[in-house]
């Protein structure tokens, strides 16, 4: 069965079909049933124990005036209790929730919240960030305008439309009989290990994407390649695509630009970081993996315990 992890799952209905019709949005939006997400600083506001925070979740009308206002507002779907569901930018709104305490950043959020939510995170935070960085035409420069709910922008001079993008990365885990091959970034601290990743290039397929970067950062050659899952990162909206890849050498030669290390672990070392890292228990005299919020926690769990082979 396929697996679901952190920011994918999302169970609103996006009615994409039907969110260019201005009306009907209106209409949804006047639905006493309707509710907004409200972020800060592309921080969703939260309630309840920090330990178990759930979203906030306010009705629309109690946010009338700031739509009015011009606050960008997108509409992220239905949901199966046929309520629609919005997000608004509320930076400038100089909220202070639970009491004044900041809101939790996405990322630290997405693992305390009941699976589907973190995906819904994800959509409002990709969403409201791009706006805050799309405000002009990328063909003519021209300010551009919301339509479909938040989900074009669109030129009122040279008239093209402009949509939300997802960037597609490739994150792999290269392996070669009973080892795998991780990379410690520059910015890591000393014991930190990942998977290998990176931005895919125009004119370039999967697997392509996924030989160059590893040859390109560890000097490893690589042959199969096998897709195993995917996860929307929205910081700020990558689309992370795991694979797991037949290393054809080993030696390594490390790109100083994008590593600071890489090495083979064996299959049990694997198996120890990923059960350290999922109990949150890091030691930084120890090697370590990213938790269970990163597909590359997944990946590297799914090779080491045999769940998934090439
Ligand atoms: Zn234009």
């Amino acid at each position: 069965m396929e697996e679901i992890y952190c920011f994918a799952g999302n169970p609103l209905d996006r009615m994409s079909e039907r969110r260019r019709d201005r009306a009907w949005v209106a209409a949804l939006l006047a639905d006493p049933a309707a509710r907004v997400l409200p972020l800060v600083d592309l921080r969703p506001l939260t309630r309840g124990e920090a330990a178990a925070p759930m979203l906030d979740w306010q009705p629309a009308a109690s946010w009338q005036a700031q739509i009015e206002a011009g606050a960008m507002l997108v509409f992220l779907g239905v949901g199966d209790d046929k309520r629609p569901y919005f997000a608004i930018d509320a930076s400038a709104a100089d909220l202070r929730p639970n009491g004044g305490d900041a809101p939790f950043d996405a990322r630290t959020l997405a693992p305390l919240l009941p699976a589907g939510e973190a995906a819904i995170v994800a959509e409002a935070r990709s969403l409201i960030d791009w706006h805050a960085r799309h405000g002009f035409c990328a063909q003519c420069g021209t300010r551009t305008r919301v339509e479909a709910a938040g989900w074009v922008r669109r030129c009122p001079e040279c008239k093209a439309s402009h949509y939300p993008r997802s960037d597609p990365v490739t994150i792999m885990l290269a392996v070669r009989g009973e080892y795998g091959l991780l990379g410690r970034g520059r910015r890591r601290p000393g014991s930190r290990f990942s998977c290998l990743a990176g931005f895919m290039e125009p004119g370039e397929t999967l697997e392509e994407g996924v030989r160059r970067e590893v040859h390109e950062e560890t000097g490893v050659r690589i042959g199969r390649v096998t897709y195993l899952a995917c996860q929307p990162w929205p910081f700020p909206s990558t689309l992370m695509m795991g694979c797991l890849c037949e290393a054809l050498s080993e030696e390594i030669t490390v790109d100083p630009e994008e590593l600071a290390e890489a090495r083979w672990f064996s299959r049990a070392e694997l198996r120890a970081m990923v059960e350290r890292a999922a109990t949150g228990a890091e030691d930084p005299t120890q090697v370590s993996v990213p938790g269970p919020v990163a597909i590359a926690h997944q990946i590297i769990r799914r090779w080491a315990f045999g769940l998934d082979g090439l």
